[in-house]
């Protein structure tokens, strides 16, 4: 007999959501997470705007906790650890953390992901010493530097408006033609002042000796290379699934991620994946939210019933 009804893997906002909604179902909830924040990469965001219900935006990191405390008071419990392996047993799904067996009848994964590295020299050596995922916590570093972000999604927008208030000015290195994330995004970083967009160029090495001093960037219709100085680089180009957990037990789509039906199931039974993690996240604050959600509901159906429906897949992994 499992210790619990269900364990949730990852306390970021699918996985908090998740154990919120599983407590309510009167599940009893264990949530482990290897952060030391609660909220994952969301924690990080000084202001998200498009959550439902915060017409002024509301902060990652006054959001995370508060739904963390919601969870908590619903009658989830969190405990600190990293997850090191996922095995199914007789009815169900044992959770090894820092060594401990934590046996649940099922388990929903919301591990989410890391930020893609840019693989490009001076980029591991500089990590910390210039190169940050962080806008909010290190743009303040640089007041009246000059810095550059590269990317021209959603993150890599979000994080230049971030940035604009505290430093000089901010260069932003788009590999296309064009920057795709949201237009209210677009407009803005193109209204900005000291912001300067450069297209069709990539960022080939970091430079400097301790600490970041500048980019060579390539311009990828001509070929033209470029040495341009900089104070801090902001690398926001997209991110990668964490699904080392689950990779043993289903196959992962091509980018790496688990499918699942609408119900967040995977080919195997009481194995939930919900949030990033998930193939066709739609990978928004509220998307993921709602994963979790629905995660924990089909969870609690399937508890109480035994009925399983699984996702039926075909790709390769
Ligand atoms: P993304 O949407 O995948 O965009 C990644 C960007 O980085 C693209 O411009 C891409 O260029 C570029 N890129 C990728 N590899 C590169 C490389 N090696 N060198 C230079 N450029 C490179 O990733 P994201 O912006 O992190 O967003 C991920 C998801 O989170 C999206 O679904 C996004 O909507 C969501 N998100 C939402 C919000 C929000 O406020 N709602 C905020 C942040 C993120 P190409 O176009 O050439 O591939």
């Amino acid at each position: 007999m499992a210790d619990r009804d269900v364990v949730v893997v990852g306390a970021g906002l699918a996985g908090s959501t998740a154990a919120l909604f599983s407590a309510r179902h009167g599940r009893s909830t264990l949530v482990v997470d290897a952060g030391l924040v609660p909220g994952g990469q969301l924690f990080n965001i000084a202001r998200i705007e498009d959550f439902p219900g915060f017409p002024q935006g509301v902060a990652g990191y006054d959001l995370c906790p508060m739904l963390q405390e919601q969870a908590a008071t619903a009658g989830a419990e969190f405990r600190p650890g990293t997850v090191e392996a996922l095995a199914p047993t007789d009815g169900g799904w044992t959770v090894t953390s820092a060594g401990e067996a934590l046996d649940a009848r099922a388990v929903i994964v919301a591990t989410g992901s890391t930020p893609r590295r840019l693989g490009i020299p001076g980029e591991e050596r500089l990590l910390g010493h210039g190169i940050s995922h962080c806008a909010s916590c290190d743009g303040p570093i640089y007041r009246e530097r000059a810095v550059a972000v590269v990317g021209g999604g959603d993150s890599a927008l979000l994080e230049t408006l971030e940035l604009v208030d505290h430093v000089a000015s901010v260069t932003v290195f788009v590999r296309g033609a064009a920057l795709r994330g949201q237009q209210t995004y677009v407009s803005r970083v193109e209204a900005a002042e000291n912001v300067t967009v450069v297209y069709e160029t990539v960022v080939e090495e970091i430079l400097g000796e301790d600490a970041v001093s500048g980019v060579r960037t390539r311009n990828v219709a001509t070929g033209e290379t470029a040495e341009v100085e900089v104070a801090a680089v902001f690398p926001y180009v997209g991110s990668e699934p964490q699904t080392s957990l689950v990779a043993p037990h289903v196959a992962l789509d091509q980018e790496g991620r688990v499918p699942t039906d609408g119900w967040m199931r995977t080919e195997r039974q009481g194995l939930f994946v919900a949030g990033e993690a998930r193939s066709e996240s739609a990978a928004q604050a509220v998307t993921v939210a709602g994963d979790g959600a629905t995660a924990a509901i089909a969870a609690a159906t399937y508890l109480a019933t035994g009925a399983w429906a699984p996702v039926e897949t075909s790709v390769a992994g």
